[in-house]
Formats: C-alpha cells, structure tokens, sequence
C-alpha cells in the first residue's frame, strides 16, 4: 500500500467510522458473502431472513449459536485496538458506526458504537416487545419467551428488515452537527464491500455535507468511486497507519 501518511485529526476535526466484515477477517471470523451466497454451508436467505427463520428456526438458532461460539474464540485485532485508541483520544469528536454484529470493538475497549446490524449477543422476542436482552447461550432449538411463549430470536438485522433506527439516526445526527458547526468532518470506511444498503450510502451522505472521505478495504468495494481517498490494504496495517496509533 505504500507510503501512508497519518490523517490529520486534529481539533476540532471529528472523524466518522463505518467497520464491515473486513475488518472482523483478520481476527479470523469469515467474511460475510451476501444474498444469494452460501454461509457456513448454508443458503443465505435459510438463516438470515425473517422467511428462513420462520421455516426452520432450529436451524438459524444452530446457526447462530455456531457464530457465537465462533466470536467468542477469537480475539480483537490491531484494527480494532487503533479505533479504540483513537476514541481515547479524540473522545466524542469520535463516533464509529459498524454493522458487524461480532462484539470484536466492545471487547477491544471501543465505547463510541454503534451497531447498525445489532448484535450477536443479544436476543429479543418475535413475539412481544419486551426489550432486547444480552445473552451468549449456544441453543440447539429455538428458546422460547418466558411472557408471551413467542420464538425467542437473535437480535440481529436480517435480509428484508430495516437496519437499527437509533443507530442510523445516530449517525446522521454526527454528521450533521459537524457540518453545522462548521467543522472538518472525515469519514472513512474500512472492510467493507459497499453492497449492503443503507451503510454503503453513508458515504455519500457524509460527502453532500462536506465531508473528506476515505476508504479502506483489501479490495476494491463496489461503491469506491465515490470516495475522495482510496487505500488498499488489510485493516491491521492501514488502520494503525492512518490512526497513527
Ligand atoms: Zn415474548
């Protein structure tokens, strides 16, 4: 990737994060394949849809219970601690937005998150709106609510569901109280393909409010035209990089 000079993140400038999949890679979680792939041997839409669960919620509950088995075995990598590092220092000039459900930026000391996809470890009821609730359990068949006896699911966005509408709107308010104060905002996204709307729009979001935007990814994401700055590269080496930490 060459020579890569710090970003300058200096007050009052406020950076914004979108992490993906990529970023979870190195840690040694696979990547996320998106509709139509294959996940862990299954089809995509069996286990990560509102239809799949309803058919077989046994098998997403295995599924899901295969990843958290599977996050909890690895470890947060140098991407992550560089994102922590600089929320230690930039403080709430700092926001990162992420739709890994994994946990890797909570258990690397991020705080600033924000979870667009939800979380593996939460799981909330299909059945009544009791609130979302932490959980690490692996079920082998799918728990039910002790309130209403409704198919408990995990509390993660599916193809077809909206992604977390605090987050989103948590998000744009960052953007928009820079770009009303009259601030240097940076955005910059790292591992993330840029197929998955709403995040791959962020960018442009950002961009219409003046921000300076970058890209980080091992490969070329589909929506990398619209960023000011590309870097290639793997988020352990591009992130301590730019973070300068
Ligand atoms: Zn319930």
């Amino acid at each position: 990737m060459g020579e890569l000079p710090p970003l300058d993140l200096r007050a009052p400038t406020r950076l914004l994060v979108l992490t993906g999949a990529g970023v979870s890679v190195e840690s040694g979680l696979p990547a996320f394949r998106g509709a139509g792939g294959l996940w862990d041997g299954h089809r995509v839409e069996d286990v990560a849809s509102p239809e799949g669960f309803a058919r077989a919620p046994d098998l997403v509950w295995s599924f899901y219970a295969a990843r958290r088995r599977a996050a909890a075995a690895v470890e947060p990598n140098a991407a992550h601690r560089a994102l922590a590092a600089c929320e230690t220092r930039m403080r709430d000039r700092f926001l990162l937005v992420t739709q890994n459900i994994d946990g890797l930026h909570m258990r690397a000391g991020s705080g600033r998150v924000l979870e667009l996809h939800g979380s593996l470890w939460r799981t909330r009821c299909s059945g009544c709106d009791r609130p979302p609730f932490a959980d690490s359990s692996e079920p082998t068949a799918t728990p039910r609510c002790d309130r209403c006896g409704g198919a408990l699911r995990p509390d993660v966005v599916w193809f077809g569901e909206a992604v977390d509408a605090e987050a989103d709107r948590r998000t744009r308010r960052f953007v928009k109280d820079a770009a009303q104060a009259g601030e240097r905002l940076v955005f910059l996204a790292v591992g993330t393909s840029g197929s998955v709307w709403p995040a791959s729009g962020l960018v442009r979001y950002a961009a219409d409010l003046g921000a300076e935007t970058w890209l980080a990814n091992l490969d070329e994401a589909d929506n990398a035209g619209w960023f000011d700055h590309r870097v290639l590269g793997p988020a352990t080496a591009v992130l301590p990089a730019l973070l300068e930490v």
